[in-house]
């Protein structure tokens, strides 16, 4: 009988969603699920992504043996190309992630050094005291996996992100008879999916989608525009067929998009009958109803192909009434009001929109709580702990747990950081370790703190004043009257009058500091103090003051 104990730790994609990873520890082995990132919500002013803490895997660094990888959908490996180079170590994956982590890592230059390992599903490799299988899962992008995991304490099965589509486009249909057959003997833990667990029913079959783009590639009388996500392969796929039919040529645009097109099309993942492909300028002389455009930007991203297009900001491509625009994706939660002003200046070029609410455009690609319990049901574990999803989802992920007879104190709702720590008969919540949100900001990673992001709140509420304090090089007083510059606080020409009476006030403060030398971090506190007082009663605004002293 084993001793130690197993432990399971989610450092990201727990009561949230995005930016997931886990990491699975036994005595000197470690190994990670998914390095994903997060985009940013509306309060992280100027940032660009989030990406998982990994503090307590660095500590560790000799012990981990691999990092695995169930999907190439940014939220579980867009943190590769941060956290690869620190960690060092193998990543292993299917054939078509695979190639989406190439790019990813190519973008950032990490790709040489890199040590990625292709398996196929249903082969078992072993990391450490860890055996690893993969099992198809069916979702929004061909290739994706569940994980089943052999322990020295029992079985472990990660569900990936899933859903049970029994007519997938592309990639294969959850493979829930593999998963029968190792529930005959015994599975441990499940660890599961809970991004739609609020949603009842079953998640609809990607080919309502296709009937849809059917009907719009057929009735629109002019040229049609597509928007989902590039990693959606899916859906593209469909896009494709649907042109076939219909006699359109698609034509993608965006970088991104093209890239992820080109591996897909190279790993034989994506199928397009020849000729069909084509490049933007080869647009002139066709006729309208023969093109179909493909772009990123569902979620309004203010650099993708379709906001600039919405914009007027395109080079090669703007709006022609007759346009046909459909929106194949829902908006992120956070991305509404970015979607919702695409849209509208769509509607305003004399676009016809189609999207979620108008017309069955898109579908999800996770399971609905009728799937998720009949996955619960076949792999009928002895403990559940739901996974990718804010709290709400995880919590009504368990209930989905108890309703089929799993006890109440063998659900485990973990936070990131949270341990969970496991034997064969036993699960408990143990402690917590570092795991918070890093941020990258341009070209830095993680060094934006809470510090910045609070200095960049305060200035995009209140503004900023800069003060410009001149000290006599010799007598250390006070020169003249300290100049101001202020941005985003105040009119400077309605309130000149009220920021000149602040310069006497500072003037006449620094004057009356009796003999002391001009020190800095006593101008400085005193300024600061004074003026926020003076500011706040005067106008209840807290702008950030900024003095500077200079020796004339
Ligand atoms: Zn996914
Ligand atoms: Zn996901």
């Amino acid at each position: 009988m084993p001793k130690s104990k197993l432990k399971i730790i989610p450092l990201g994609g727990l009561n949230e969603i995005g930016k997931n990873m886990m990491v699975m520890e036994y005595e000197d082995d470690i190994i990670v699920i998914d390095a994903g990132l997060m985009f940013p919500s509306e309060e992280m002013l100027g940032v660009d992504l989030v990406i998982p803490d990994i503090t307590y895997l660095l500590e560790k660094r000799e012990k981990i043996r691999g990092i695995v990888i169930t999907h190439g959908h940014e939220d579980h490996v867009g943190a590769l190309p941060y956290l690869l180079p620190q960690l060092n170590v193998p990543v292993y994956s299917t054939r078509l992630t695979q190639g989406l982590i190439s790019v990813k890592l190519k973008e950032r230059k990490a790709l040489s050094g890199a040590n990625l390992n292709v398996v196929p599903p249903g082969e078992q490799f072993t990391l450490g005291k860890f055996g690893i299988e993969f099992f198809p899962v069916c979702h929004s992008i061909p290739d994706a996996v569940g994980l089943i995991i052999r322990t020295p304490i029992g079985t472990i099965v990660h569900s990936g992100d899933f859903k049970l589509d029994y007519t997938p486009v592309s990639g294969k249909p959850t493979d829930l008879s593999r998963l029968a057959q190792l529930a005959e003997q015994g599975v441990l833990l499940l660890l599961s999916d809970s991004t739609y667990a609020e949603l009842p029913g079953y998640t609809p079959s990607e080919r309502v989608v296709g009937e849809a783009l059917d009907s719009i590639m057929a009735e629109s009388p002019g040229r049609v525009l597509i928007t989902t996500f590039s990693s959606l392969i899916s859906r593209i796929q469909q896009v494709i067929d649907s042109a076939a039919k219909h006699q359109r040529r698609v034509f993608v645009v965006g970088r991104n998009m093209n890239e992820i097109v080109r591996v897909s099309l190279e790993l034989g993942y994506l199928n397009a009958p020849d000729g069909i492909l084509g490049k933007l300028d080869e647009l002139k002389d066709m006729p309208h109803n023969k093109i179909v455009f493909v772009t990123t930007g569902s979620q309004g991203e203010p650099t993708s192909a379709l906001v600039r297009i919405a914009n007027r900001d395109h080079r090669q491509l703007h709006i022609i009434p007759g346009d046909t625009v459909a929106i194949s994706a829902t908006p992120v939660p956070g991305n509404e009001a970015l979607v919702a002003r695409t849209l509208n200046s769509l509607f305003k070029q004399g676009a016809q929109v189609l999207y979620s609410g108008v017309a069955q455009v898109h579908v999800h690609g996770h399971g609905s709580q009728e799937e998720l319990k009949l996955l619960l049901n076949i792999v009928k574990p002895k403990f559940f702990m739901p996974i990718h999803g804010e709290y709400r989802h995880l919590s009504l992920h368990t209930k989905l747990a108890q309703s089929i007879g799993i006890p109440r104190e063998s659900t485990f709702v973990l936070e990131d950081g949270d341990i969970l720590e496991l034997s064969s008969e036993t699960a408990r919540i143990a402690g917590k370790v570092t795991a918070s949100n890093v941020y990258v900001d341009g070209l830095s990673v993680g060094d934006i703190g809470p510090v910045v992001l609070r200095d960049r709140k305060m200035l995009s509420r209140d503004g900023i004043v800069v003060l410009i304090i001149a000290i006599n090089r010799q007598t250390g007083k006070l020169v003249g009257r300290p100049d101001i510059v202020s941005r985003g606080f105040v009119d400077t020409r309605e309130s000149r009058e009220m920021l000149d009476e602040s310069r006497d006030l500072v003037a006449q403060v620094l004057n009356h500091s009796g003999d002391r030398p001009a020190e800095w971090s006593f101008v400085n506190t005193k300024v600061r103090e004074t003026l926020n007082k003076f500011y706040y009663e005067q106008t209840k605004r807290r702008p950030m003051i900024l003095p500077f002293m200079v020796k004339v």
